[in-house]
């Protein structure tokens, strides 16, 4: 049967291997360590701050130099990943199996930094399934040419400039492409962009008994993808 997709975008964390590793958890504590120890922080306020930058502004780092602190990505991001307990992440052979019966161009699309997506796709032994890794440097190319914090506003998923640039980079048709993401701002963003999109959500059957007319199963595997459902859309409810 033909299939719809030329092309499958993934996000990397949290998409293709579980929140519960205990990874995301140690992020947050070591995004709470750096705005404590590099940017004098107390613990209490850390721990507040993380929130309200992720909201307001996608990530800590975005919020940071939007505020003028003149942080490095580089700096930002061997500190918050690079003493990550990778050792949690294990290899996943049904997910490997799943995606090379995928004969799709399949891409990593996220907004962590390239180490940090190579060394989780290595953890679970699926790096060499991918075709392209569009990242956080791919969105953010001058940001380490700044003059100031503030020139360049860190680009991230969900805004349309990050969406948009990496389809142009990945050269990805959105209306021959399924895109797979845990955030359902994400999510709602590819699919304003006219993609396919795929809500990945560990709470699937909780979700499932209340918007059931809303998913239909994709892929049905006793791993994390188990709990991937195909999203139709949150407003409308219409199935595409
Ligand atoms: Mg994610």
């Amino acid at each position: 049967m033909d299939s719809p997709f030329n092309c499958l975008v993934f996000d990397l964390d949290d998409t293709l291997y579980p929140s519960e590793t205990g990874i995301a958890e140690a992020v947050k504590r070591n995004i709470e360590g750096f705005l404590i120890e590099k940017c004098g922080f107390s613990e209490t306020k850390a721990s507040s701050l993380r929130v309200e930058l992720f909201k307001a502004y996608g990530s800590t780092l975005a919020g940071l130099r939007a505020l003028g602190y003149d942080i490095g990505a580089d700096d930002y991001h061997g500190f918050v990943h690079g003493r990550l307990p990778y050792d949690l992440i294990k290899p996943d052979p049904q997910l490997r199996n799943l995606l090379c019966s995928i004969t799709q161009r399949k891409i990593i699309f996220t907004n962590s930094d390239r180490n940090h997506a190579i060394t989780c796709l290595k953890r679970l032994e699926i790096a060499d399934c991918f075709d392209q890794i569009i990242c956080f440097e791919t969105m953010n190319p001058n940001l380490s040419k700044a003059t100031r914090p503030d020139e360049f506003p860190v680009l991230l998923k969900p805004s349309m400039d990050a969406m948009k640039l990496a389809l142009h980079v990945a050269n990805v048709d959105p209306r021959h492409a399924l895109f797979l993401d845990d955030n359902i701002k994400n999510v709602t963003a590819g699919k304003a962009l006219g993609l396919r999109t795929v809500l990945v959500i560990l709470l699937a059957f909780f979700f499932f008994f209340f918007f059931g007319n809303k998913f239909s199963t994709f892929f049905s595997k006793e791993n994390h993808l188990t709990f991937i459902y195909i999203y139709e859309g949150w407003e409308d409810g219409e199935r595409r």
